[in-house]
């Protein structure tokens, strides 16, 4: 609808315009006639005057009036009096020589020239400021459309964060009062206490997550790199992560690197959270191996995988696939958003591919 109402107001604006400069030209025109009239007015006024000289050996006739002029005196005087705008032509017949006073062709030849430049302009002036009206237009359009996106991905952030927090806290306190009980038997409190301990780990990293996410946001956070066994980390992680299900992991021996050590943790970590979390109990892989320049490490699963179109998107702030209310699984959208950014501090790059049969698999490339 605006768009058309924006083509409507620049067609009229360039009508207007081409308008203006065709009256434009043929008021100038008119005048240029109309002061003809008064030229030869002043002509003939002059000569019966004899202002203009006499040339006793020619007859001169101006519209069948003779006249008794010098033609030098006369060219002077239409040129001066007339600003080039008129000229006169002698034209000889057997016994006389007719004066014909005209408007300066070289006069008309301008006025055209400047009509087709004004058009020209016109028509050059209305085209850029239609594209510089379009332009703004969809960048306004472009703004709103990313702020209202970037606000229905924060309330579904909050409503996620919520649900997040309150799950694990309801649990552990359930649990808790369960523990108060006198008849519940010693094995029993023991499974409920390692329950409890991992809820526990579940809210650290939610919070961890967050505060890491807004620390990168703001460029707060402190990168701290220092050389380290890269090969060891990832058998560390596989240990922690190997309890929530069945973790291959295929590890290249003494891989160094220099990067921040806590924050590449916490990338891997989220990857092969979503990993599990995903996949729906299948089996996870993480890998490290070494080619060339660069290192790799690569999380994949064989999950529901990620559609085509998702594949960049996944990794903004609070990005999730699916919408709030249709939503299975717990997150924030925080986790990708922190990899990339981590990665890209680490001059790597991390994509999202296609496993085979099914699946996805994240892969991290660093430089060496
Ligand atoms: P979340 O807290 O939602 O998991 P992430 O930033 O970690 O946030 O991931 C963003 C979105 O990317 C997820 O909501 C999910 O839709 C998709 N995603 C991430 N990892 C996987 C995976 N391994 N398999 C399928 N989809 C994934």
């Amino acid at each position: 609808m605006i768009v058309v109402y924006i083509l409507v107001a620049f067609a009229w604006l360039t009508y207007s315009l081409l308008n203006y400069s065709n009256s434009d030209y043929t008021l100038k025109n008119d005048v240029l006639k109309a002061g003809l009239n008064a030229c030869i007015l002043q002509v003939v006024q002059e000569s019966k005057n004899a202002k203009l000289g006499v040339d006793s050996s020619t007859a001169y006739y101006l519209k069948q009036l003779k006249l008794e002029v010098d033609p030098n005196t006369l060219d002077r005087f239409v040129q001066q009096r007339f600003q080039n705008n008129y000229i006169v032509e002698y034209i000889a017949f057997s016994d006389k020589t007719v004066i014909q006073i005209q408007i300066n062709p070289d006069q008309v030849a301008a006025l055209d020239r400047e009509y087709n430049r004004q058009q020209k302009i016109w028509w050059f002036q209305s085209i850029l400021l239609l594209i510089l009206v379009a332009t703004g237009v969809f960048g306004v359009f472009y703004s709103i459309n990313s702020l209202f996106k970037l606000n229905r991905r924060q309330n579904n952030f909050l409503l996620s964060v919520t649900h997040e927090f309150k799950t694990p806290i309801a649990a552990i306190r359930l649990m808790l009062q369960t523990i108060l009980n006198p008849k519940i038997k010693e094995e029993k409190k023991a499974e409920l206490i390692h329950k409890s301990i991992d809820n526990t780990h579940r809210l650290e990293d939610l919070t961890e997550n967050m505060l890491t996410a807004t620390q990168i946001e703001y460029g707060q956070y402190q990168y701290f790199k220092q050389p380290f066994d890269l090969s060891q980390l990832m058998r560390d992680i596989h240990d922690s992560h190997s309890i929530k299900g069945d973790l291959a992991l295929e590890v290249e021996d003494g891989i160094e690197y220099v990067g921040d050590k806590v924050i590449l943790r916490i990338a891997v970590s989220n990857l092969l959270n979503n990993a599990f979390k995903y996949s729906e109990g299948s089996s996870v892989y993480l890998k490290l191996y070494k080619d060339g320049s660069r290192i790799f490490i690569e999380v994949a699963d064989e999950g529901s995988g990620v559609p085509k179109s998702e594949k960049k998107r996944i990794f903004s702030k609070f990005y999730r696939v699916q919408d709030e209310e249709t939503r299975t699984t717990k997150g924030t959208g925080l986790g990708l958003f922190i990899v990339k950014r981590a990665i890209i501090n680490h001059n790597g790059q991390i994509e999202a591919l296609d496993n085979q049969p099914r699946g996805t698999v994240f892969r991290i490339s660093l430089p060496l």
